[in-house]
This record gives structure tokens, C-alpha cells and sequence, in this order.
């Protein structure tokens, strides 16, 4: 039986925020005490179906909206989310974790796309050519789609909501966000705030749930478009049945992001630089370096590398000076510690091993330390799986293109780090390596929202990514038309409307 004196999560169906007739809930829990926060709805079928309605009715008129008024609402927006950056960090640390820094971190990106959905007016700029024939102009239109959705994955709980629905409602569509029902407070403030902002009823809708919420989504014949962030194992189903059903589709995926680290490369910026990106987050990013290939001489770092290491805090995400914070669940923590013996069961060597770390004041937590596997081979399941935790796995290689070969051969394609301080190395590595977004001397190069985020091979499927200039496209249609227009002495009609146009 549910615990009434647990706050609920809300569903937001045409502008208003409203409780769930469902039966079926689950409890929201901070990672570093097991308190339950909330419990989030599983939406039934008929909210679902009302939320989609809502979104239909509502892209009547807004799809017809000035371009201003819209980019208006997103400058509101953008100051409402500056506003609250404290409140909305600490309710994001309480239900996932990470720290507050990182929290505001994660609120600071999904901004940034904010800011650039407010400059919509010059993104969704059409073309024109004058006089393609006689007297005849072609031009563009990109025109919004009609009620676009957004299923989104438990690590960034803001950032990537605000990846997704902004830019879609900014073009004119109408929107259907479901969030991660790990973690949906945040992302409710931010939908609040949206609202607050100016964002009319039934343009934002929010959903709660799992598999039904999902497949309802993928199957609903009024969403014309889906953005998935989260598993490859999900986000291809999601491709498969939302373009079987006619519908565009960007499902972005698991990753196994590998970083090189070349002799020559400035040694304590480099170890800095790996620690932040294989541990910070608890490893629970898709841009994350839990695999880093030591080339030639650099070899010798390992122990350097594995002292830094022994020096990150491990406490609750709102304890100043903590490094790493908890994982998401405990299932998460059975998994990464199981994973964790699994390297040791295949013959890796556990440098460092980070399990059932000792954490003052948080006896409860999901805690894991973070563990450094050397004599790591290919075939390895901690090499092959995302463990998705503070697991950094070390291989060698003698030459640089031994490195890039073997990064090449992994299914993956999310993102990749070199370190060197040769130019040569680095434009070689940036030619030669097919990975979708490629760091020189930068762990995590996730691209600001001037242009979009480009995983590639396994990690993404669907051409054009989340925010910037391909998102504008996803989430419109191009209308090409061409036009001329007769005097009113003009008799010369042609029957051949090729030789007119000649
Ligand atoms: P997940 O795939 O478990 O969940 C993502 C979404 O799918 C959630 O909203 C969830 O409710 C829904 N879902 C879960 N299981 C489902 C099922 N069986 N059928 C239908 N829907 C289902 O992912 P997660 O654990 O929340 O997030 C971590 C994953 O996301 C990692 O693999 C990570 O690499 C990936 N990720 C990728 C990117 C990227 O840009 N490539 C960014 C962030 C996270």
C-alpha cells in the first residue's frame, strides 16, 4: 500500500498539472540514504491518450504562432532556469546523486540549449533563389511537424529534457516528454518553470512511466517524431518500432568511449583530465573515459595514475568536496560490483578495487569506489559491456594506430580523447579514427549547442542528432516552393510548362 505522506509526481496534461488515477506507482529514492523523495506514476493508458490530445489540439495554433513570440517564451525561460540553478541542482543531487557541482553542471547544458532555442528566428530560416526560370522564384519553408515526443534516460535528469523539448516547441511542434522514472522531480521544476515561462497548455505534456509509456509513444499514429536518449538495447527497439509506424526517429546510445594517452603528452594535465573523465559522475556518463589505452613509454603512468586516484572523496553528493557521489539504485550498485568481480573472474588485474567503500554518515548509500583494471584484454566483459559506473579499464598499445585500430574495432562510436602535444599525431587521430565526437586534449567533447551532439556507429541510429543546426531539421519539414506570378496584360500562357521554364 502506498505511503500518503510521500509526495507525488504530477502529470502535465494540457497545462495543468494533475495526479494519476493510475495503481501502479514507484517509489523515487536518494541514492546516498534510500529516503523515498516521491513516488512517480505509471500514467494509464487514457492519460496517456489525453496528454497526446491535448498536444494535437494545441499545435493548431501554435504551429501558427509568431516566430518571435515563441523565441520569446525561451528568453523567459532561459532567466527563470538562472533563477532557480540552486533549487533545481539540489533536487537533481537528491534523487541521482551526483554532486552539486556536477548537478549544476547538468542543469548548465540543458541552458545552453535554451539560449540557443531563443535565437530560433535565424535557425529555421528558409532558402530562396531568385529567378530559377523566367520570372520564377524557388524558396524553403521548414515547417514544425506536428506533436514530437522525448523519452529520456536517468543520467541527466535536466540536460537532456532540455536537449529535447526546446528546440521541438521553439520550431512550432508540440511536445510529449517522458522522463526517466528514476529520477522525474527535476525535470517536473523544469517543466513547471516552462510553463511559468509562457510555454501555453498542450504544448508541454508530460508523461510518467516504463514499457507502456514507451511502446505508447512509438505506436500513437498523432506523434510524428521520437527523441530517445538512454541503452542501445532500448533505443533500438524504439528506433525499430517508431519508424516502422512512419515515424522520424533519433535514438541516442550506450557507449564505450576510449581516451589514448601518447608519451609526449603533458603528464599531469593528461591524469587530471582522465580521473574527471573516467570517475566524476560515478562513471555515469555517455561521454564518460572508462577505457584508456597507455601508448609506448606512457605505460609507466599507471602508478602515478592509480595514486591521484586513491585521492578522490567519496561521500554524498550535497558534502562539499566530494568527488564522487552514489550510483543511481541499488541494482545499479549490484551490477557494477558483480561486473567488477567478473573483470577479476577473466583474469584482468584489479589495481584498485572500489567496492563497499567505507562512507561516514552514509551507511545506506549505493557507494563504489573507483577501480582501475590494468591487463585488460578485448575479450573481456568489462571491456565489451558499459559497466556505467567509476570503472576505468587500462590497456596498452605500442604505436598510436595499434590504438586507433583497436578503437575503431569496438561496436561503439559515442566519443574518444587523445593526449599528446604533437599536432601531427593529433590531425592523424582526428582523420583516421571513426568515432562521432572526437576530443584533442579534451576528456568529454560534447559539443556546445552551436552545433549537435554526433555519436556514431552503435551509439546512435537515425542521421541527425539532438540540438543545434541537425535538430532544427529533425523536428521540420522542408516545403519547397516555387512561384511566379503574371502580369495582368501577360496572355503568352505555353502548354509546355518545360519550355516555360527553359
Ligand atoms: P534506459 O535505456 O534504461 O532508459 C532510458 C528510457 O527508456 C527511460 O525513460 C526508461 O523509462 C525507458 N525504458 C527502460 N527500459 C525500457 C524497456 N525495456 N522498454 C521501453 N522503455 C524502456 O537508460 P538509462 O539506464 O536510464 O540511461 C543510461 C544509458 O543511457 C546508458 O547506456 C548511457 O550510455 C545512455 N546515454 C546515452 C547518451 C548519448 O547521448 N548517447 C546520453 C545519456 C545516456
Amino acid at each position: 500500500m502506498a505511503d500518503n505522506r510521500v509526495p507525488t509526481v504530477k502529470l502535465l496534461i494540457n497545462g495543468k498539472f494533475v495526479e494519476s488515477q493510475t495503481t501502479q506507482w514507484r517509489d523515487v529514492v536518494n541514492p546516498a540514504t534510500q529516503e523515498v523523495l516521491a513516488r512517480v506514476p505509471f500514467a494509464t493508458t487514457d492519460e496517456m491518450n489525453a496528454a497526446v490530445a491535448s498536444a494535437k489540439q494545441a499545435f493548431k495554433t501554435w504551429r501558427k504562432t509568431p516566430i518571435g513570440a515563441r523565441a520569446r517564451v525561451f528568453l523567459k525561460y532561459q532567466q527563470l532556469i538562472r533563477e532557480n540553478m540552486k533549487e533545481l541542482a539540489a533536487i537533481l543531487t537528491a534523487e541521482q546523486g551526483k554532486t552539486l557541482p556536477d548537478a549544476e553542471g547538468d542543469v548548465f547544458r540543458g541552458l545552453e540549449v535554451v539560449e540557443h532555442a531563443a535565437s530560433i528566428g535565424n535557425l529555421q530560416l528558409g532558402e530562396l533563389a531568385n529567378n530559377v526560370a523566367g520570372g520564377v522564384d524557388t524558396f524553403t519553408l521548414l515547417q514544425p511537424l506536428g506533436v514530437c515526443a522525448g523519452i529520456t534516460p536517468f543520467n541527466f535528469p535536466a540536460m537532456i529534457p532540455l536537449w529535447m523539448f526546446p528546440m521541438a516547441i521553439a520550431t512550432g511542434n508540440t511536445f510529449i516528454l517522458k522522463p526517466s522514472e528514476q529520477d522525474p522531480m527535476v525535470t517536473m521544476r523544469l517543466a513547471e518553470l516552462a510553463i511559468e515561462a509562457g510555454v501555453p497548455p498542450g504544448v508541454l505534456n508530460v508523461i510518467h512511466g516504463g514499457v507502456d509509456a514507451v511502446n505508447l509513444i512509438c505506436d500513437h499514429p498523432d506523434i510524428k517524431a521520437v527523441s530517445f536518449v538512454g541503452s542501445t538495447k532500448v533505443g533500438t527497439h524504439v528506433y525499430n518500432r517508431a519508424t516502422l509506424n512512419g515515424k522520424r526517429a533519433q535514438c541516442m546510445m550506450g557507449a564505450k568511449n576510449h581516451a589514448i594517452v601518447l608519451p609526449d603528452a603533458n603528464k599531469q594535465q593528461t591524469l587530471n583530465n582522465l580521473l574527471g573523465a573516467a570517475f566524476g559522475a560515478a562513471g555515469q556518463r555517455c561521454m564518460a573515459l572508462p577505457v584508456v589505452i597507455l601508448v609506448g613509454e606512457a605505460q609507466s603512468w599507471l602508478p602515478e595514475l592509480i595514486e591521484k586516484t586513491k585521492g578522490l572523496r567519496i561521500s554524498a553528493g550535497v558534502e562539499p568536496g566530494t568527488d564522487i557521489g552514489p550510483v543511481v539504485s541499488c541494482s545499479a550498485l549490484d551490477r557494477i560490483s558483480s561486473l567488477i568481480a567478473t573483470g577479476v573472474e577473466q583474469g584482468a588485474t584489479l589495481e584498485l578495487d572500489g567496492r563497499n567503500p567505507e562512507v561516514a554518515g552514509y551507511a545506506q548509500g549505493n557507494f563504489v569506489g573507483p577501480t582501475i583494471f590494468s591487463g585488460v584484454t578485448t575479450d573481456m566483459t568489462i571491456y565489451r559491456e558499459e559497466i556505467f559506473g567509476p570503472v576505468l579499464c587500462v590497456l596498452h598499445a605500442e604505436t598510436l594506430n595499434d590504438a586507433i585500430e583497436l578503437i575503431n574495432a569496438n561496436p561503439n562510436g559515442n566519443g574518444t580523447a587523445l593526449f599528446t602535444r604533437s599536432g601531427a599525431a593529433a590531425r592523424h587521430f582526428q582523420e583516421e579514427i571513426d568515432v562521432g565526437q572526437v576530443g584533442i586534449n579534451v576528456p568529454i567533447p560534447v559539443p556546445v549547442p552551436l552545433f549537435s551532439f554526433s555519436g556514431s556507429r552503435a551509439s546512435k541510429l537515425g542521421d541527425l542528432g539532438p540540438y543545434g543546426k541537425q535538430v532544427v531539421q529533425f523536428y521540420t519539414q522542408t516545403k519547397t516552393i516555387t512561384e511566379r506570378w503574371f502580369d495582368e496584360d501577360d496572355v503568352s500562357a505555353a502548354v509546355n510548362t518545360t519550355i516555360t521554364l527553359k
